[in-house]
């Protein structure tokens, strides 16, 4: 059970007399700093802004701002709002309809000639999506997302005017905003004391902790689902940059390129465009003197489940950045001997092609941090506006040849008739439709059609497909590389779905039709009983039967030779019916006034969770991992 920690901590006592300040300075049209707002120097040792500070914030940098909009993105897992800042020039801002209707027919330029993509890339603004803290330990960019907010709505340099221009910003200070106020309020507990920048004993998501970066292709929580609409509904962003932290004793930050193995289904201009971008970063970084740049490195180019990776099989560019952790905000000393490599791609801690400058040791903390990542989110922009229309023409390019490389006559088909657990089934065409990708149902209702040749067509493969791992090999006679994450995500392997992948005659095809939202199978009771069954091998039943026992039904187990598959046996119940038919499963009446002979009654189990005070995600605290673990 995670509590919420009081917010009256001494820090946020300090601020309220000069957020009343502030107030009034946005009322006569000052843009305030982050500071300035809050009241205390932002990036400093030992200070961090928790959520709603953030939101306020950029609240106060909208309303004064006419380079910046927000958005409502939804509510959290726990109830708080999440949204991001839309940030381009005014003019940009108040066209961002058809800004986002560009980037929508270039994403699916089905029907358009050469020229008319041209006319559009020409005509287009690059829309960068730049996400923060999804790992709520890794607090940096949450704090960075407000500087660079400033510099961008007050700038009056012409090369950031040219890029606002030619750009629109989406930037989300935080994708788990629950996870950053309950990580700033663990912080704030113990700052000062022996256990200051100590890790939480709990999860800082409620329900995945670290793994909300590896629900991106499953989009099974809340905040997953908020953020997959807009971009692959809403908005069509081209290039998603995603800005994390590593452990502390490693390179200080990592860039594109990736480390391999490659998934094969990704077209190459993905990776091209990455890697452009990848080289302002590098570029940036070093013109600036900060050392311990490394690429190549760790994360690979293979798994589809952190936030912009799924996109990569969407035809988008899509950046991982890591920075070198401190313990939250307390700063951290590192000695030159305690720097170490490990992982792909350095596998000693010395100077290599991709690491040309290894930091040296010393001191490192939040402010270094922030900075290093305030200079590739600049370098971010500057690549996507130095190269808009290359990038705009790119994504188009990526979606023809989804279209054109396959066989139009090739489609994945999953039947509803004979499948094990059709609720199921039906749950993953719901899964495609909300990744955007397009179904086509047979007039017959029974049959769902996927066709491969669509924009999307390469994620389908991916998805539908089975993963055979790449035996990469970086040197002769050496082992194989290791994948950084998963190494396969087939989805009707993993949710117990029938599904082939066929070539359809044509009448089949001409009978189909496209399917906009899904329709679920009926559920209900058949007639009036005592006693109702349903088979087990349905993923909803299980739902059901906790929901009965919740009501206080009796429910039975019944299992005979003769009676194949085993059932689930439910007595009458004035709630049985809603129950079933909001989980669409269809019961059967049965006759007699007792339940089947031999049915076992379930018991209700008694459910325990047991809360540690020893953290329960020791790997994924990259800000207090000894070695160098990764954070991705
Ligand atoms: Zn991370």
């Amino acid at each position: 059970m995670l509590k919420r920690r009081s917010l009256l901590t001494v820090a946020l006592i300090l601020v309220l007399p000069s957020f009343a300040q502030a107030q009034e300075k946005v009322k006569s049209g000052h843009v305030p700093t982050p500071s300035e707002f809050l009241g205390f120097e932002v990036g400093a040792d030992r200070k961090l802004a928790d959520y709603r500070q953030i939101a306020s914030y950029f609240k106060a940098l909208a309303a004064a701002s006419n380079r910046v909009e927000l958005e409502r993105l939804g509510k959290t897992t726990l109830g708080e709002d999440m949204f991001m800042a839309v940030i381009s020039t005014e003019e940009n801002l108040h066209n961002k309809a058809k800004y986002k209707e560009i980037a929508h027919k270039l994403a699916d330029p089905r029907g358009l000639t050469s020229q008319q993509i041209d006319a559009l890339a020409r005509d287009g603004k690059t829309i960068l999506l730049l996400t923060c803290n999804i790992h709520s330990t890794e607090i940096g960019s949450s704090q960075m997302s407000m500087e660079w907010a400033y510099n961008l709505a007050t700038s009056q340099d012409p090369e950031i005017l040219r890029r606002l221009n030619d750009s629109i910003v989406l930037l989300v200070p935080s994708l788990n905003p629950d996870g950053e106020i309950m990580v700033t309020e663990w912080y704030r507990k113990y700052l000062g004391t022996k256990y200051e920048g100590g890790q939480m004993p709990y999860l800082y998501h409620h329900y995945v902790g670290h793994d909300d970066n590896r629900d991106w292709f499953m989009l099974t929580q809340i905040e997953t689902k908020n953020v997959n609409h807009m971009v692959y509904h809403e908005w069509f962003p081209q290039f998603w940059l995603d800005e994390h932290q590593m452990g502390e004793n490693g390179p200080r930050i990592y860039i594109p390129p990736n480390a391999d193995p490659v998934a094969k289904l990704v077209n190459p201009l993905v990776h091209r465009g990455n890697n452009l971008m990848g080289a302002d970063m590098g570029w940036r970084l070093e013109e600036a003197g900060k050392s311990g740049v490394i690429f190549g490195y760790s994360f690979d180019a293979y798994w589809p489940g952190g936030t912009r990776n799924t996109g990569w099989w969407k035809n988008m560019y899509g950046v991982l950045t890591e920075v070198a952790s401190a313990r939250i905000a307390t700063p951290v000393e590192i000695e030159s001997t305690e720097l170490q490599g490990g992982g792909k791609g350095l596998t000693t801690y010395e100077q290599q092609i991709n690491f040309p400058n290894p930091w040296p040791g010393g001191v490192w903390r939040l402010r270094d941090i922030m900075d290093y990542e305030l200079l590739v989110s600049g370098a971010a922009l500057e690549t996507v506006s130095k190269y808009r229309q290359e990038l705009l023409r790119g994504v188009a390019t990526m979606a023809t040849q989804a279209v054109q490389t396959a066989d139009p006559t090739v489609y994945w088909r999953i039947p509803l008739d004979g499948q094990r657990d059709p609720v199921t089934a039906t749950r993953l065409v719901a899964l495609l439709l909300e990744h955007r990708v397009e179904v086509r149902w047979h007039a017959d209702k029974k049959l769902f059609l996927i066709p491969t040749s669509q924009p999307y067509g390469r994620f389908v493969d991916e998805m539908m497909g089975i993963q055979r791992y790449p035996e990469v090999r970086p040197a002769a006679n050496s082992g194989i590389l290791e994948p950084y994450d998963v190494a396969a995500w087939s989805l009707p392997l993993m949710m117990g779905v029938k599904a082939e992948r066929v070539a359809i005659t044509p009448d089949v095809q001409n009978s189909s039709l496209k399917l906009e939202t899904v329709t679920w199978p009926t559920g209900g009771l058949s007639g009036q009983a005592k006693f109702y069954s349903v088979v087990d091998h349905q993923n909803n039943v299980f739902a059901l039967i906790n929901a009965m026992q919740k009501a206080g039904a009796d429910v039975y187990f019944h299992s005979l030779p003769n009676f194949q598959p085993p059932t689930i046996i439910f007595a009458a119940h004035p709630q049985l019916a809603a129950n079933a038919e909001k989980l669409h499963l269809s019961l059967e009446a049965l006759l007699g006034e007792t339940p089947p002979m031999q049915a076992v009654p379930l018991k209700q189990p008694r459910v325990a969770l047991y809360n540690s005070t020893s953290p329960r995600m020791t790997k994924a605290g990259p800000a207090f991992s000894s070695n160098n673990t990764a954070s991705n």
